[in-house]
């Protein structure tokens, strides 16, 4: 079995494995206790999560196919900021009018289907018929859901998701990858 080299932000091989402490922090990020995280692939410069990579089937069986959750407060809001503004019909209109825009979209589509594969399997899960060739975030045709292509971008580093990378671009005025902007709290809860 090879092992999986991480490209995600902030990662390396020996810190993709959730501790407790990275779950306390997911529930304090989300306000809700996580469950099914099988990897972190993404983290700030602190050492926090940014995304949860969590199980395409949930231990309650509900189909999950958003694989790389975008978690971190700060960022989820950033990204709500632009869809509030409408950015993502303007890319939506220019895929349809980029052909190698949306040929990079498709191959963005099919690594997180790829992604979603192995951390289902590492899960322990073979397959998801439900969710079988459906990624997230609209792919590959449209761009509906900001969180779910920057969750992607962060998780598998730039260079893969054109608007992952071009969704973490526009939101640097409220949060980039070179400066930390965790509450301290999320690690004094129990
Ligand atoms: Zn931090």
């Amino acid at each position: 079995m090879t092992t999986h080299q991480p490209q995600g932000f902030g990662v390396t091989a020996d810190t993709l494995t959730p501790t407790e402490q990275d779950l306390q922090v997911l529930s304090a990020q989300l306000g809700r206790k996580v469950r099914d995280v099988v990897e972190i692939p993404a983290r700030c410069l602190c050492g926090n999560p940014l995304v949860a990579a969590t199980a395409p089937r949930l231990a309650n069986g509900s189909p999950f196919p958003t694989v790389f959750y975008l978690a971190h407060p700060v960022i989820t809001s950033a990204a709500s900021r632009l869809e509030a503004e409408g950015i993502m019909y303007e890319m939506t209109d220019e895929l349809a009018q980029d052909d190698a825009l949306a040929a990079a979209y498709a191959q963005a589509h099919l690594n997180y289907l790829q992604e979603r594969d192995r951390i289902g399997k590492k899960a322990g899960i073979a397959d998801v018929p439900e969710i079988e060739g459906v990624s997230a975030g609209g792919m590959p045709t449209r761009v509906k859901c900001l969180h779910a292509v920057l969750g992607h971008t962060l998780a598998v580093g730039r260079g893969i998701n054109p608007y992952g990378d071009r969704t973490l671009d526009l939101i640097a005025e409220w949060w980039t990858p070179q400066v930390c902007a965790c509450d301290p709290a999320w690690r004094q809860q129990n």
